[in-house]
This record gives C-alpha cells, structure tokens and sequence, in this order.
C-alpha cells in the first residue's frame, strides 16, 4: 500500500458512494414535497459538509494541496480505512433501501411520507448520517494530510450539529407521539449510547 493507492481507493469509494445516489436522486426528483425545511441555513449546513467530504479532499486527491500539511503515510491507518469505508456504504445502501421514496438530501417531507422505524432504523434513528460519520473517519484514514483528512469531520460534524435535533423537532411535528415514542426505544447514531 502507497500514499498514491490509498488516494485512488479514497476516491473510488466516493464514486461508488455518488453511483448509489444516482436512483435515489432520480426518484427524489420525481417525489412531491409536502413541506420544506430548506431555509439559507440548510444550505449553509449542506456546503459544509460538501466542502469537507468533497471538494477538499478532492482538490488533495488531484492537485496535493495543502502539501505542507502532509504527515507520514501508515499503511495501517489505509487498511482501517478501507475497512470503515465499506461499512459507511453499506449503511448507505441499507438507509436508501428502506427510507424509499421519503429520503430527502435536506429537510423534506413528501406526499405520503411514512414514518421508517424497521429495517436499518429500528436501533438508530439517524442511521445515513451515521454512514456519513464512518465515511469522514475513512477520509482522515486514508488521507496522511492534517487538512484534507480531517475536513469531513469537520464538514459533516457541522451539518450533523446544525441539522440532526431541527430533523427530529420536523419529525415530531409531522407523527407527534408516533416519533416520540420511536426517539424512546432508538439512539441517535450509536447504537444504546448516543
Ligand atoms: N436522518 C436520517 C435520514 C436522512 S435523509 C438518517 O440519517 O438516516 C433526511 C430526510 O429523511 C429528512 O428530510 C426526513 O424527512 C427523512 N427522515 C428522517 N428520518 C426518517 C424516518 N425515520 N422515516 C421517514 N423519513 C425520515
């Protein structure tokens, strides 16, 4: 394993990440929205996260820029990375497989929106952000750049604090008792502890 290789499996996990958007996406597009959440906050919080697990570990990838942030490759760190990216698209495949037609990438409600809570979502409640967390873990551990590794944390971090409680008060608002009950016996994004 090279500093090189593991760049190329960063960047082949983000395209396959993006390839398993591509049918959600269509099938967004053709979805009616019920109610939006979307305000300029929304947008800033989604730039956050598109800047830090996107466009610069993108720019790092092609370019190796910042290089002056660089830090000795471990090969070690690459494998774990390889290891948490599979798990952060299996997530991903497993959240879009049963959120269906109410998945939204911001705050959406849609015609006939269901309430999730079997499948993939009967332990957390917010288990495609948990996907985004271990996505950002691999970046920092296939990346050897202080700046380009650690971004998606940095990045997501910020859509996930400014998102996940406004999410859930969208949610309590839209299937009252049925959600709170469901925020009782569920976690945010681990598992019995958080
Ligand atoms: N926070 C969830 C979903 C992210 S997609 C997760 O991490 O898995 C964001 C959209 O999903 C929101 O606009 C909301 O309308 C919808 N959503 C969130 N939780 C849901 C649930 N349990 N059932 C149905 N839709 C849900």
């Amino acid at each position: 394993m090279t500093a090189t290789l593991a760049k190329i499996i960063w960047l082949a996990f983000a395209i396959g990440w993006s390839l398993l958007r591509l049918n959600p996406n269509r099938r967004a597009r053709k979805t009616a929205v019920k109610y939006s959440g979307r305000d300029f906050r929304e947008f800033a919080l989604l730039a956050a996260s598109l800047t830090g697990l996107g466009i610069v570990p993108c720019l790092y990838v092609a370019t190796h820029i910042p290089r002056f942030a660089d830090y000795p490759f471990m090969p070690v760190a690459s494998y774990l990375g390889i290891a948490v990216d599979i798990a952060a698209l299996w997530l991903f495949y497993r959240t879009h497989h049963d959120l269906g037609h109410n998945w939204s990438v911001s705050l959406d409600l849609r015609e006939r929106h269901t309430l999730v809570t079997t499948g993939i979502y009967a332990k957390i409640r917010h288990p495609m952000y948990a996907g985004f967390w271990l996505m950002a873990v691999a970046q920092a551990l296939l990346l050897p750049n202080w700046i380009a590794g650690p971004a998606g944390l940095i990045g997501f971090g910020i859509l996930f604090l400014g998102r996940v409680q406004r999410e859930e008060e969208m949610m309590i608002t839209a299937f009252g008792d049925e959600y709170r009950a469901y925020m009782r016996r569920t976690a945010r994004v681990v598992p019995w502890l958080y």
